[in-house]
């Protein structure tokens, strides 16, 4: 059997080219005699991986000097509760409730400290991003997070937030490396990999140098202290070492496609062929307000739950998986990361189309 369009909200797709490589280096990395999953990650070889993996996306990325990247283990959820940990120095923080995941890091950084939630889109179940032009930002906040993209609800901020001159902290794991970002305009970053970048097991922490401190809570685990990780850049234990790798392939993959400004072109493009057709669709609407779409989730439903299971089987029968809608909102969500083709969504329109004709009377 052929590879299927993998509309997967993660893990999820990834470019071929880069599978086909690791397939080629699987039983002997470039003549050393094994698989980078049995070396040492104290080899120079292993060493290099990591290394080349890091300048390759401060280079895609443009990160300033003065911030740290740490590839760490644990997912995106374990940063929830590293960041109240290691930020929270008068105990405040601000939380931008714009889904599930923001939710989540939310309810865990109120067992570190006071957590507000100081603007939601919950109301209209979590389809658009709230006004942030003008936050009621706590006086006392050491930080304000967000999620920039809303896996599960479709959502991504249009523009960064007016945090009043407080550390901005971004959860990006479902948008990272979709378009360029002014890391400057944030205090953290974070992705946890196995949506736009590489297999699951890694996260990586792009962090304000001022940021990474010894005075985190005492109680703060030492795996889960960024001081650590940085001293240590990022061996303090063993990494996740063949996913790192994998990580850096797509990395010199997306140098090769031309960089960030030029996957934001090609992502616009690809999801525009989506959203247009939703648009002027008598059968399919997207669920999301206009002005809050992701590039990279598109969540989608007909009205009708039982013509939505027709076209989810019918679907994968025809060769497009994964487009289920998550289990909370219903419906079905096309993730098209930057490792789906164009050709992959233009197929997709053809079958939606094909589909609505079929089943209008
Ligand atoms: C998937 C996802 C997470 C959770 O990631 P894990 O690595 O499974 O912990 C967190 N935030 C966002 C935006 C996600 O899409």
């Amino acid at each position: 059997m052929g590879r299927v369009y993998n509309f997967s909200a993660g893990p999820a797709v990834l470019p071929e080219e880069v599978l086909k490589e690791a397939a080629e280096e699987m039983l002997d990395y470039r003549g050393c005699g094994m698989s980078v999953m049995e070396m040492s990650h104290r080899s120079k070889m292993f060493q290099d991986i990591i290394d080349e993996a890091e300048a390759d996306l401060r280079d895609l990325m443009n990160i300033p000097d003065n911030y740290k990247v740490l590839f760490l283990q644990g997912g995106a959820s374990q940063q929830f509760s590293a960041i109240p940990m290691n930020l929270m120095k008068n105990g405040v923080a601000d939380y931008i409730i714009t889904g599930q995941w923001a939710k989540k890091a939310y309810q865990e950084a109120k067992k570190y400290g006071k957590a507000n939630a100081i603007a939601s889109s919950e109301d209209k179940t979590f389809s658009y991003i709230p006004d942030c032009s003008d936050l009621n930002v706590s006086e006392d906040a050491d930080y304000v997070y967000v999620c920039y993209n809303n896996t599960i609800y479709g959502t991504k901020f249009p523009e960064v937030p007016n945090t009043k001159g407080k550390i901005l902290v971004a959860d990006m794991s479902s948008c990272i490396l979709s378009e360029p970002v002014n890391v400057e305009d944030f205090g953290v970053i974070y992705f946890g990999v196995q949506k736009n970048v590489g297999p699951a097991g890694v996260v990586v922490c792009i962090i304000r140098e001022d940021l990474i401190r010894d005075d985190v809570m005492e109680f703060t685990p030492n795996m889960l202290k960024w001081k650590t990780q940085a001293d240590a850049n990022s061996l303090f234990n063993t990494p996740p070492c063949y996913g790192i790798y994998i990580c850096g392939k797509v990395f010199k993959w997306l140098k090769a496609k031309g960089g960030l400004e030029e996957m934001k072109k090609i992502n616009e493009k690809k999801a525009a062929i989506l959203y247009d057709f939703l648009d002027n669709s008598k059968m399919f609407k997207g669920t999301v307000e206009k002005g809050s779409r992701s590039l990279m989730n598109v969540p989608f439903v007909t009205g009708d739950k039982d013509l939505d299971a027709k076209f989810i089987a019918e679907s994968k029968a025809a060769g497009f998986e994964n487009l289920k809608g998550h289990r909370t909102v219903g419906g079905m969500r096309a993730s098209i990361y930057n490792a789906m083709p164009m050709e992959g969504v233009e197929k997709l329109v053809e079958f939606m189309k094909a589909f609505e004709e079929a089943n209008t009377k």
